[in-house]
């Protein structure tokens, strides 16, 4: 019988998620599932929460890996802290912005949103407007918007918030392991991010923090959280406590994954983790502009980690992308929404972000362009 998986060619990942994964961590999911109440894998678990609190840089004590993509880390923070009737703003300035009102309005939510044009920034004195206007139990943003290349005033944001009511929430899941995600120092009440973009681990599982506030307003809940696999209520029991009790069976391989993930991050250094995406990040914009090609994003708010680059007049962009994937194995994405047709998203996310991967690209480009 013939196995598809033994002619699988290893493509470099250099699109919006997934990232390219270190061999560590191969290593690490390929080690030998035991029980998901074992108590190794207890231990596992327990490293696990404190890794991910100095990559999230919080105290928060619920701060776990949800199973599921990015996008149940999402729903996750929604579905928890959302009572229908809520009021609740979303910026948006992107395809994840549109996400979450999406998911909040089928909560039953009272959403307000702030839209702003894909590849600028949301812009806090419009929201400092807004905030004026209303109280909210919720306010959303996403850190680092991976449909635009833009990197959101988190921090501006927070401070607008102050004294506020308003539980702040964030997506942070192309942030997280490729800029500083300062949980605690932003006053974030719910963070959510994903393993496939600067963590460099396959797609499958959803780091998530909540402070204090969060898990009061989660507590104080009049209704039932209304998704059984993401409530929190019932999860802190596996994840927390002396007693451990299933919810749900813990994806085993996948959190080994996540956990040297998180290890090689701890070991290498966030600062140094930073530093090397801005190098990088630098070193594919200065490469591209010397081939004539341009930035989408203004330098004041660009990442890092998704670049948004224009594509050149009179090119054929899908051929582009197809001629580097069947030819030079790399894989760049596509634009999204009012953007697709117009740019191209290069990612230098987690191991990805790597001088050598950037000279491989902008060769390869080099040739395919002429
Ligand atoms: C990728 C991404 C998501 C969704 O994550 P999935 O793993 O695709 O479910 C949400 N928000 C942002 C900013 C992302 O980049």
């Amino acid at each position: 019988m013939n196995n598809q998986l033994d002619a699988l060619e290893e493509i470099l990942l250099m699109g919006p998620g997934p990232s390219c994964v270190p061999p560590q961590v191969y290593t690490a999911l390929s080690k030998p599932t035991i029980g998901h109440l074992d108590p190794q894998f207890i231990g596992i678990m327990d490293k696990i929460k404190s890794l991910l609190q100095g990559v999230m840089q919080t105290k928060n004590t619920l701060t776990i890996p949800m199973s599921g993509t990015g996008s149940s880390g999402m729903e996750t923070c929604l579905v928890n802290l959302i009572e229908p009737g809520d009021k609740v703003l979303i910026l948006i300035n992107g395809v994840f912005g549109k996400r979450m009102e999406d998911l909040a309005r089928r909560l039953g939510a009272q959403v307000d949103t702030l839209e702003f044009e894909w590849g600028t920034c949301v812009i806090p004195e419009q929201v400092k407007e807004q905030l004026g206007k209303k109280e909210y139990a919720i306010v959303a943003i996403v850190h680092a918007e991976t449909s635009t290349g833009v990197c959101n005033p988190v921090e501006e944001i927070s401070e607008l918030l102050g004294e506020k009511e308003s539980l702040f929430l964030v997506d942070a899941v192309t942030s997280l392991g490729g800029i500083p995600v300062k949980t605690d120092e932003w006053k974030v009440d719910a963070m959510f991010s994903g393993t496939q973009k600067c963590l460099s681990c396959p797609p499958g599982l959803a780091p998530v923090s909540f402070s204090a506030a969060a898990v009061d307003k989660i507590k104080a809940r009049k209704t039932k959280v209304p998704n059984w696999y993401l409530d929190l209520t019932m999860i802190i029991n596996y994840w927390e406590g002396s007693q451990r009790a299933y919810h749900h069976t813990a994806p085993i391989n996948m959190l080994y994954g996540l956990y040297q993930a998180l290890y090689n991050l701890m070991a290498e250094g966030l600062e140094t983790v930073f530093d090397r995406h801005l190098d990088t990040h630098r070193a594919l914009v200065s490469s591209l502009d010397s081939l004539g090609i341009k930035m989408l994003v203004d330098p004041d708010y660009r990442l890092p980690m998704l670049n948004a680059v224009i594509i050149p007049e009179g090119v054929d962009e899908a051929r582009v992308r197809k001629q580097l994937l069947n030819e030079y194995k790399i894989e760049i994405g596509a634009g999204l929404g009012p953007l697709a047709g117009k740019i191209w998203r290069i990612g230098l996310m987690g191991h990805t972000a790597r001088i050598e991967n950037v000279e491989r690209l902008t060769c390869a480009l080099k040739k395919v362009l002429k």
